[in-house]
Parts: structure tokens; sequence; C-alpha cells
């Protein structure tokens, strides 16, 4: 297994294999890519591009998918995936990032969620397209996802929604078109608390039985503006781990918006003897050997 940081700011946390750094969130702003941290982008999920161009917003029989429609689960705006203009200036921006960076890690390159998009170019492109309408999103998936492939030179890891059943009808998303350009892929897990891991293992367990290639998943640490009252305790994030680790998953990701909260978590992982202890019957030896090699980080 490999783990690594999955980070807001451009600065690495030591003791991990790799770091991730959120070079284009889906709040849209920009920074500039690390040369010794992979490249994290969000691409329809966009809320600068949205508010500049209000009209690519996606569309739906529910709604658009700015922020504050509560039909779906959109935490931020969301762009029609065909839009052109959009489309282009992602391709241009995502080789330039690649160039300067180790690779690129990819979120948010789907459509928005059911029923989307239904605004009158979806809808003419559809209909030329001959085919039913699941079908035709998904060939706008995977096409686009060619062309991103055809830029990026090094890494392409792809992101998944943990949802392992209605990817395709959800987001236009067929998980063995995804395999043909992924190096691997990135599940991600985020939740404020992870009080019953029993579902979290399920899930880890399901994406490696249907994914053809090999399955990161990210963990929640601490995120952007998080009460530090409200985010998961380091005890149920070393017990997740050891519980999705056990499942054959290839690597663990730990979300934070800065280093240090990263640096926070090391050492309470540490703190944790007893617990780390008490896992050692749970058949993962691999991650509790991880967390133990933070004693000689956090010294
Ligand atoms: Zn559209």
């Amino acid at each position: 297994m490999r783990f690594g940081t999955y980070l807001f700011e451009p600065k690495k946390a030591p003791g991990f294999d790799f770091d991730l750094f959120r070079v284009k969130p889906e709040v849209g702003r920009r920074l500039p890519p690390q040369p010794d941290m992979y490249s994290n982008i969000a691409i329809f999920g966009d809320n600068v591009t949205a508010r500049n161009h209000p009209d690519w917003i996606s569309q739906s029989p529910l709604g658009p998918a700015w922020r504050t429609n509560d039909n779906f689960n959109v935490r931020w705006d969301i762009l029609c995936a065909t839009q052109p203009e959009h489309r282009a200036e992602q391709l241009d921006y995502i080789e330039d990032v690649a160039r300067h960076s180790p690779g690129i890690w990819t979120n948010s390159h789907h459509f928005a969620d059911h029923g989307h998009c239904t605004c009158p170019r979806c809808n003419e492109l559809w209909k030329k397209s001959g085919l039913s309408w699941l079908e035709w999103r998904r060939k706008e998936i995977t096409d686009y996802m060619a062309q991103i492939r055809e830029r990026v030179k090094n890494e392409l890891v792809i992101s998944l929604q943990p949802d392992p059943v209605n990817s395709y009808e959800r987001y236009g998303i067929n998980f063995d078109d995804m395999a043909k350009y992924a190096d691997a892929f990135n599940v991600v897990m985020f939740s404020k608390n992870y009080a019953t891991p029993w579902y979290w293992e399920m899930l880890s367990r399901a994406f490696k039985k249907l994914l053809k290639k090999p399955v990161y998943i990210s963990l929640y640490v601490f995120g952007p503006g998080d009460n530090p009252m409200e985010v998961p305790s380091p005890s149920e994030l070393v017990t997740v781990s050891v519980r999705a680790g056990r499942t054959g998953i290839d690597g663990i990701l730990y979300l934070a918006d800065k280093a240090s909260q990263i640096w926070d978590f090391q050492k309470a992982v540490v703190d944790r003897v007893e617990l780390r202890q008490k896992l050692k019957t749970y058949g993962c030896q691999e991650v509790l050997d991880f967390f133990a090699s933070w004693e000689k980080v956090v010294e």
C-alpha cells in the first residue's frame, strides 16, 4: 500500500509516500502547481467560472446545479459537462499543470448528477448522437477523459464519487471506460466522522472488486474552516484505515486544509498506543506499520 496527504496548501507533510496538492479545488481558485506534489484539479465543479459564466451552469428537470439546489448533493456550482469553451480551456490548463508537477488527479470530470444536463446544447448533441440518453452521457464523459489522457504525459489518477452502483446513471461514469485511461482510481470517502467503519470497509471492498486499476481511498482529517470539535477523531481514522486497508485497496490519502493539521493527526495517532495494539488482530498490519513509522516523524 501507498499513503499520501491531500492538501489545500502547497506544503508537504513528512512521513508519507507522496503528497497531493489541490491546485484547483471546486471553489475554482487556482494556485501554482508544485514540482514535488501531485496536482488535484476539479474540472466542472468550479465556482469561479460559474460566477463569470452563469449561463454555463448544468441544467436539469430539478433545476440548475447551483450549490443552493437542495435536490442534489452539490456542494459547489457545477458547469455543463459539454460546454466547449470550458472544456478546451481546462484541457490546456491540465496539460500545463501536468508539465509542472508529477501528475494529475482529476475531480468533477463528469455530469453533475442524475438528470443532468438538459441545456439546449446537450439536448441537441444527444439527439444527433442516435444513442440512448444514458449512453450519450457516458460517451461524452469517456471521450473527454480520452482527451485529458492525451494531454497528461505523466501520472493520471481519476477520482470517483463513493457510489459503486449508480455512477453510470448519476454521472455518466463507466468504470471500465475510465480504467482505460487511469493509472489508478481515487475514491473520495469524505465524512465528518467515521463512527461506523463497517460502511467504509464495505465501499472499499466493492470498489476493489469493480475497478480494473489500483484503488486509493481518501479520508477526511480536517477541512478548510472546520470547527475542531466537528472533525473525525484520530481514533476513528485509525480504525477506519485498518478496516478499509484489509479489503485489499492499494493506498489511503488523508485530506487536510494545512500540513500542520496532518502533523497534529500524526501526533495523535502515535499517542493511540492501546488502540493500535488492539487492532493488530484485524488483519491489516501494513496500515499499523505505517502508523508506527510516524513515531520517528513526530519525535
Ligand atoms: Zn449541457
